[in-house]
């Protein structure tokens, strides 16, 4: 996985500078291989066509040449086959007659040969059989004379010893068309002597028809030619078709010589010459196609890497630009990936903290241990809370700042979980100025205290002045008993020791008086504490009743049985109970009240189940109550409707109810006058 932030955020790089498509390096270079990859493929397509149309006629050729082979011999085969029937007929030493009925049945089986003679050996004619296929060839020409032709062959005959041809020669016929015939001389032979001959006539064109295969002459046209390509006879169909395949073959015979020749006709040769090139051609096509196709989609391959590196490039500015850090760790804890203001944030290089090995190198040693827990918790499948949790991380000086951790699962393109992303904010600025605002909220309390005590002075005053008065009564009583009896002569001393008694008691009541203000003003540590409900009231009621005393209020305050004590900063919620018992009296130092009663009540507040327990304070008076238009300021700071007024205290006792996770609430009383209630947490208790 961080293999793959790695490779991303390289390819981010190297892809953006493909992002000037036209005119980019590696655009021009693909260009070019692709041009030079349609035009190499092309030209093996046109060679591959091309060689299989030579391929496929040199095919056709070898087999006309092999065609032509055998039809060559098959002709031979059926002259040598004749010339032993021709013997045949003389084995039986026939007579004229009988040697003609012999004849007449070979002639109905060999329609190639025209007519049979027998001649003695001066070449007379004995006797003559003519083909009963045909009008007889020679007989308007009178063949009863040697013809030169025959003479030609019997000649070779002779000279041969043997079986002979000669060379063949037109005779015209009565239908105005004529044949091309070749005459055949077999010598008959007694010992050394020669007896006679038979001559056999062949047509050529019947010999072709004869010999030869169906096959054969249904697909070429068959002839015998001279040496020079004079065609002597043909026969087969003329195909169609412009290319023409021929193949030659001499064909010797004692005494003469022709040339078998066999044309064939291709019938579409010039772009489809047969099923090879055809195919060669289709998948050629479908090459061609395939290359558009894959053209196409490396089109749409590049305009998605193009939308993608202009994506990543977007997203690593966006990244860049958060001051929030970010965060991804894989399952096992290992983290993948980070971004600059993480980095910033703890001091340390991407590639430090992108390093294998635990515990990461931002987590306080002291903490590791507990960070660990934390981790093995969220692997096993809990989720963190939604709004984040508090953490302490540290830099690489070693300092340690407080950060805020929002974590969600990372999940991949499959819909699987792959890690978890962290945002993280530093929060130690936060802290710093809520810490200013405490101390700035402490001065202001210091200061409300004070002036509290300014107000009382008065009061003060009048409450010394008594004990004072006392006191120096006391004392002026025992100096004047001790100057009327300067020798001791009475004894004074009890009355004396009565004396110094009351001066030492109303010094102790004046004492008393100065150290309960000296403990109110007395600025004390901030600590939350477990503090008995009647101990607040204690410290609170001697300055409450220096007020009430003057303002004729009765003031009663009660603990209900079993009250809990509170965990609260002390000097702080004493502040709370006098504010509100002051404003309390002062909302009845009115002449139309006549029933002056401060009521402090405490008790454990309703909870309504939960397991969290709560001490209700509530001061109630028979004042006038609050009217509307003043309810709706009652906790702004500095709002206030007496001449002398601050108007800080109600919006600081909130302040200070809250901050131990109270509210503070009012109503109004009956008949008349308000209650003020707050709550705070009950001590010993989660
Ligand atoms: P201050 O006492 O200096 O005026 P406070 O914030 O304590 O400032 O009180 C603001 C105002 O709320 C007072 O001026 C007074 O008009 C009103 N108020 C507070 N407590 C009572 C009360 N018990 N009865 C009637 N009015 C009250």
């Amino acid at each position: 996985m961080r293999q793959e932030f790695q490779a991303q955020s390289a390819n981010v790089g190297s892809l953006q500078v493909l992002l000037p498509a036209e005119r980019s390096p590696s655009t021009v270079r693909r260009r070019t291989l692709w041009s030079s990859l349609v035009l190499l493929v092309a030209a093996l397509l046109a060679m591959l066509v091309w060689l299989a149309g030579i391929y496929e006629a040199n095919q056709v050729q070898a087999r006309l040449d092999r065609d032509v082979a055998e039809a060559v011999s098959d002709v031979r085969a059926v002259f040598a086959h004749n010339a032993q029937e021709l013997q045949a007929l003389q084995y039986t030493h026939p007579t004229p007659n009988t040697w003609m009925i012999d004849a007449g049945t070979m002639l109905r089986e060999h329609r190639e040969i025209l007519r049979i003679e027998w001649r003695d050996s001066t070449l007379r004619l004995q006797a003559h059989v003519d083909t009963p296929f045909r009008v007889p060839a020679f007989d308007h020409q009178g063949r009863s004379d040697v013809q030169s032709e025959v003479a030609a062959a019997c000649a070779n005959a002779r000279r041969f010893s043997g079986p002979a041809y000669a060379s063949s020669y037109f005779v015209p016929m009565v239908d105005g068309l004529g044949l091309e015939v070749m005459e055949f001389c077999l010598p008959l032979q007694s010992g050394a002597n020669v007896t006679g001959y038979l001559i056999a006539s062949y047509a050529l064109r019947d010999v072709l028809e004869g010999s030869l295969t169906r096959p054969m002459t249904k697909n070429y046209q068959v002839s015998f030619t001279e040496g020079d390509g004079t065609r002597l006879a043909v026969f087969g169909s003329i195909g169609r078709g412009s290319r023409i395949f021929t193949a030659r073959q001499l064909m010797n015979l004692p005494g003469t010589s022709m040339v078998l020749r066999m044309d064939s006709w291709r019938a579409t040769p010039d772009l489809f010459p047969n099923v090879l090139t055809a195919l060669v051609t289709a998948m050629s096509i479908a090459l061609v196609s395939v290359l558009a196709l894959l053209g196409e989609d490396m089109r749409r391959r590049f305009k998605a890497e193009h939308d993608l590196a202009d994506m990543l490039a977007f997203r690593k500015a966006m990244e860049d630009s958060l001051v929030t850090g970010l965060r991804a760790r894989d399952l096992q804890g290992h983290t993948t990936y980070v971004n600059p203001a993480f980095c910033q944030m703890v001091g340390f290089s991407a590639d430090e903290l992108l390093a294998p090995g635990t515990p990461a190198p931002y987590w306080p040693p002291e903490c590791s241990e507990e960070y660990r827990q934390r981790q093995l918790v969220r692997h096993a499948g809990n989720l963190p809370p939604r709004e984040g949790y508090e953490s302490v991380f540290m830099r690489k000086d070693g300092s340690r700042f407080p950060v805020l951790v929002i974590e969600a699962p990372l999940i991949n393109a499959q819909g699987a979980q792959s890690g978890w992303m962290s945002a993280l904010l530093d929060i130690s600025e936060q802290r710093r100025v809520e810490e200013l605002s405490r101390a700035g909220l402490e001065r202001l309390q210091a200061t409300a205290r004070l002036a509290t005590v300014g107000e009382m002075a008065s009061l003060l005053s009048h409450e010394l002045n008594q004990p004072l008065a006392v006191i120096s009564g006391y004392a002026a009583g025992s100096l004047n008993l001790l100057r009327a009896d300067p020798q001791g002569a009475v004894p004074i001393g009890s009355e004396v020791r009565l004396a110094l008694q009351r001066i030492a008691e109303q010094a102790e009541r004046a004492g008393k008086v100065i150290k309960s203000v000296h403990d109110y003003v007395r600025r004390r540590d901030q600590v939350r504490e477990a503090v008995a409900p009647q101990a607040l009231l204690d410290a609170i009621l001697p300055l409450v009743y220096l007020q009430a005393r003057q303002l004729s209020v009765r003031v009663q305050a009660e603990v209900e049985p079993g009250t809990p004590s509170v965990q609260c900063d002390r000097t702080m919620v004493e502040q709370v109970l006098l504010n509100l018992a002051r404003n309390a009296m002062q909302a009845m130092d009115s002449p139309k009240i006549l029933e002056r009663s401060l009521l402090i009540d405490v008790r454990l507040a309703n909870t309504h189940g939960t397991s969290k327990k709560w001490v209700e304070f509530s001061v109630a008076d028979l004042g006038g109550g609050i009217g509307p238009e003043v309810q709706q300021q009652l906790f702004k700071p500095f709002f206030t409707t007496k001449t002398e007024g601050m108007g800080l205290g109600l919006s600081l006792c909130r302040t200070v109810v809250e901050q131990h996770g109270g509210a503070l609430e009012f109503a109004a009383n009956s008949p008349h006058g308000t209650v003020f209630t707050f709550t705070l947490p009950a001590a010993g208790v989660a």
